[in-house]
């Protein structure tokens, strides 16, 4: 029988490296030795603000409370991403934590609203999601069981916080923390696989399994053991980004805002403590210097931390576990941060590392099922996000270029059957379930030819009718809530995060 592994090291504190030691603290047998090395003097990429409710999950793994870890990261509730202008410069719309409306007789719900709108052009699908509502009146709460639909919820975090407060968490349970520069990665001649980090200071630190957690540097997975790093940029043209913290707001809003540039996007994160803003753009057709200026205009008052500009290439690694090294974080890939994914692929690869963990020969059919499920997850990732390119009706070149590209096969194919029928294939497994899709064809002004023709059997005005008894019930749920800067001082209770990953608030949700 194969050793089982006792050394384990993780390369990088950042927000991947601190969630890798913080999970597998808990989840692993503990006389597996876990070292964590990370640099001060290279630091983090210092971004990674905005989450998906998946986060709540890997909390509740690690046992941690909610409220405890609202405060340590200064953090507020985030029900949706708000769109502004992505199908056409006045176009706004919501992508919530929540499915649209009820469905009836087995055929889903859009249909009928589909249908309405022939009636009633003023309904948007908005009306029909309890966590749209609550957003756009600023307030929250965890759903309720009397609610008659669900949703789920995410946050807002200081990223430096997160880690630091991980930190705590995993050196309580036994990680130690190396500080010190890689200088040095030494490998087994005759297999290649990585035996020790030889850091500046001339300590060298041995071990069995590398979690390489050095963000796009990708020190391990890309500079040692030369695993290739596949471009997207062809779909995905924004390669650039700055950031800027500004004051916090008064009022935060419990969602997300990404408003489209003219070579980009610009978001704002809001904090307790400060408002996370930046600017992701395509180098091709904006300068850095026009980047920033742009992003300090829709700040529209003084910044209060420096411009931190950072360089990326859109894509991912198809072997993010080679030998004896897994890549978890920024050096497994990046795809861009407009539908906040990256934190739940760190999450994703933590916990599918768990499932197939290796004995100590670290290769076998567990990394190639790692493989396999981190390359369909960064597929799926890809394609929602392509589509927000894709879509729209915006005038400059930038845009029209996304207008115009070639997509790839899988979301033509998607695409098409939507604009036909109003049809949205569910995948098995992947990320992005129809409430997701739906909102952002129609936010970005994609409308089908038609929808499933058992609806016509209901006149327009009924179906109309009774869809508005739906949305008003839905306002009233909302407005039962708390304002949402109350919900961040106060906390929330009664709450426990679904066991399942859900984008849609699980038992309550779709
Ligand atoms: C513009 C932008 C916006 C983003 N927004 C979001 C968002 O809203 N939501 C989201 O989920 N994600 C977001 N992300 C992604 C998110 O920031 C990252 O997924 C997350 O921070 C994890 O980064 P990391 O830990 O992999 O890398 P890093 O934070 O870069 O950490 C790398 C670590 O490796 C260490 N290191 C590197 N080289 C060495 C060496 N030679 N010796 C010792 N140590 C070394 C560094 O010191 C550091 O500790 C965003 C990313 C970008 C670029």
């Amino acid at each position: 029988m194969t050793a089982a592994i006792e050394r384990l090291v993780i390369l990088g504190g950042g927000t991947a490296g601190w969630m890798t030691a913080a999970a597998l603290s808990r989840l692993l047998p503990p006389d597996i030795k876990i070292r964590l090395v990370e640099s001060e003097q290279i630091g983090t990429v210092g971004v990674g603000e905005a989450t998906i409710p998946h986060l709540r999950q890997f909390n509740t793994l690690l046992g941690i409370d909610e409220n405890a870890f609202v405060q340590a990261t200064g953090a507020t509730y985030k029900l949706a991403i708000e769109f502004n202008g992505w199908g056409d410069a006045g176009s706004r719309y919501l992508h919530p934590f929540s499915g649209f409306g009820d469905d009836l007789n087995g055929i889903d719900f859009h249909h009928y609203f589909l249908r309405a709108r022939k009636h009633r052009p003023d309904l948007t699908l908005d009306d029909f999601s309890l966590a749209s509502w609550a957003a756009r009146s600023g307030r929250f709460g965890p759903p309720r069981p009397e609610f008659p639909t669900g949703y789920g919820y995410a946050f807002h975090l200081d990223a430096g916080r997160y880690a630091r407060f991980l930190r705590d968490y995993a050196e309580a349970r036994g990680v130690e923390r190396i500080e010190g520069r890689v200088a040095q990665v030494e490998q087994d001649p005759d297999s290649g696989h990585i035996r020790r980090l030889h850091l500046e200071s001339g300590q060298a630190v041995e071990g069995q399994l590398f979690v390489d957690c050095s963000g796009f540097r990708a020190l391990l997975i890309g500079d040692t053991l030369g695993v290739g790093y596949q471009s997207w940029r062809h779909w995905l043209p924004c390669n650039r980004a700055v950031a800027l913290g500004s004051p916090a707001m008064a009022e935060p809003p419990p969602y997300t805002r990404v408003t489209a540039s003219g070579a980009g996007w610009i978001w704002r994160i809001p904090l307790q403590h400060r408002t996370g803003n930046g600017h992701v753009y395509s180098s091709d057709h904006l300068s850095d210097e026009q980047a920033c200026e742009q992003l300090r205009i829709a700040i529209g008052k003084p910044a209060i931390t420096e411009p931190n500009f950072i360089r990326f290439e859109p894509g991912y690694r198809a072997r993010s576990w080679d030998k004896n090294c897994v890549a978890v974080g920024l050096s497994s890939g990046f795809l861009e941060p407009l539908e906040s994914t990256s934190i739940y692929l760190i999450q994703m690869a933590i916990l599918k590392l768990v499932t197939y963990f290796p004995n100590a020969r670290c290769e076998g059919p567990g990394q190639d099922a790692f493989n396999r499920w981190m390359a369909l997850e960064y597929g799926r990732v890809r394609d929602f996000l392509i589509l927000h390119y894709h879509a729209n009706r915006r005038p400059e070149a930038f845009w029209q270029q996304c207008r115009e590209m070639t997509i790839p096969d899988e979301l033509a194919r998607k695409l098409a059957l939507f604009k036909e029928a109003a049809a949205v294939e569910h995948y098995e497994h992947g990320l992005f379930g129809l409430p997701s899709w739906l909102a952002v064809y129609l936010g970005q002004g994609v409308t089908p030819d038609g929808c499933d023709p058992r609806v016509a059997g209901h006149p327009p005005h009924k179906v109309a009718a009774h869809l508005q008894g739906m949305a008003d019930t839905l306002k009233r749920c909302a407005e039962s809530l708390p304002p949402h800067a109350e919900a961040v001082v106060r906390g929330v209770t009664g709450s426990p995060a679904p066991a399942e990953l859900s984008l849609y608030g699980g038992r309550y949700g779709r």
